[in-house]
């Protein structure tokens, strides 16, 4: 069985989670610190925030952002359904704007529902393609509103040239193992504000004033004070150690996983019956999914595709969910995002990871031209 994604992990990651477990320094600690650093270098943002995971730093996200009570922030419904419930973690309003072809946020459609109420514009960097960053900077310089980033998918993909998490102030990563490099779980904040990130490392700690790792450094002794309330969101430092492994390997596994697409995209161009996902000039993808589209002139429908697939050994999974039509959202019904249902109802993603054997990657490709072409 071929399956749709899979970690890339071996002796380095478990060498250094072992030395972290010896070296008696567990949690949000010096590795912690040196993952961060990492990851704000590679980014190219001034500070990097780890915590447990994407949707915390979204929560956290919201809460530094002023969000709150009321507030309304527009945001795809056709994302995984964290994105939402950051919003509702807030006692925010999510108003659900529809997606463009590339899964990502059509920017005239979000304009259209700015009332207000709206604070902030939560954008999406769909299975790793990059929304047009620079349209909602200026929609949100326009109508003063924020912009937070959904960057769960995006570590290492880039828009004009600067990698994500560099652009804006707000900028959410995940590290589940679905994602381009993974810690178990795991996610991080970039920023360039250096007041969201000191609020962001109270916050993550239960707004604790000094963390362990500075109360350790100090000469002196030191009583920490809780100034608000915050939560427990911390990263553990056997995580991070992972991560600092998984780092050294990012650019390796996304050139391994563009190298893929690029066979999908020159070997399946021909079909008549699919669309292509596509790269346009100014966007780099790490490739986090291949999303294919289902005509509905094709001559099997998105479902019997996938049927098909397994039978032949191949999995696929439906394309990304539309929030609205699941049940934690239904209260807002009638919602309706024509092209973000027929985009979810219609595209599957089919295995792309790295290291995939060419032989498996022809093997999806002969499938496919088998049932569709
Ligand atoms: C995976 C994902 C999340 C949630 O990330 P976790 O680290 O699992 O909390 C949020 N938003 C999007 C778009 C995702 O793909």
């Amino acid at each position: 069985m071929i399956p749709i994604a899979k970690p890339y992990m071996n002796a380095e990651e478990a060498q250094r989670a072992y030395d972290t477990i010896l070296s008696g320094w567990i949690t949000q600690g010096p590795m912690v610190k040196a993952f961060e650093d990492k990851f704000a270098a590679y980014t190219g943002a001034v500070h990097a925030v780890a915590v447990s995971n994407c949707t915390t730093a979204l929560h956290l996200a919201m809460i530094v952002a002023g969000i709150g009570e009321g507030d309304e922030v527009i945001c795809p419904s056709m994302s995984y359904i964290a994105t939402a419930n950051s919003i509702k973690y807030v006692n925010a309003i999510p108003v659900f704007a529809e997606v463009n072809e590339h899964y990502n946020l059509d920017v005239e459609d979000v304009k259209k529902r700015i009332t207000p109420k709206t604070k902030a514009i939560l954008l999406v960097h769909q299975i790793g393609m990059p929304a047009d960053i620079d349209a909602f900077k200026d929609l949100c310089k326009e109508k003063n509103l924020l912009l937070i980033e959904d960057a769960a998918c995006g570590i290492g993909s880039a828009y004009k040239g600067a990698k994500i998490g560099s652009h804006s102030d707000l900028v959410c990563f995940s590290f589940h193992p679905r994602k381009i490099v993974t810690t178990g779980d795991g996610g991080m904040i970039t920023t360039n504000n250096a007041a969201f990130a000191e609020r962001l490392r109270l916050l993550r700690q239960h707004g604790m004033s000094v963390n362990d790792r500075e109360r350790h450094l100090s000469k002196k002794i030191v009583f920490e004070e809780h100034v608000e309330v915050g939560y427990n969101y911390r990263m553990t430092d056997i995580q991070a150690s992972v991560g600092i492994a998984q780092m050294d390997k990012l650019d390796e596994i996304i050139g391994g996983r563009r190298a893929i697409a690029d066979i999908y995209l020159k070997e399946l161009k021909d079909i008549a019956g699919i669309r292509l996902p596509h790269e346009a000039d100014g966007y780099f993808t790490n490739w986090q999914s291949f999303s294919i589209y289902i005509k509905p002139e094709c001559k099997v429908s998105r479902n019997e595709l996938m049927e098909l697939l397994l039978e032949d050994g191949i999995s696929s999974r439906r394309g990304i969910m539309t929030s609205h039509r699941e049940k934690a959202y239904e209260y807002m019904s009638p919602v309706s995002l024509p092209v973000s249902e027929d985009l979810c109802d219609r595209s599957i993603i089919i295995p792309l990871y790295y290291p995939m054997e060419q032989s498996d990657v022809y093997k999806v490709i002969e499938a496919i031209k088998k049932f569709v072409g």
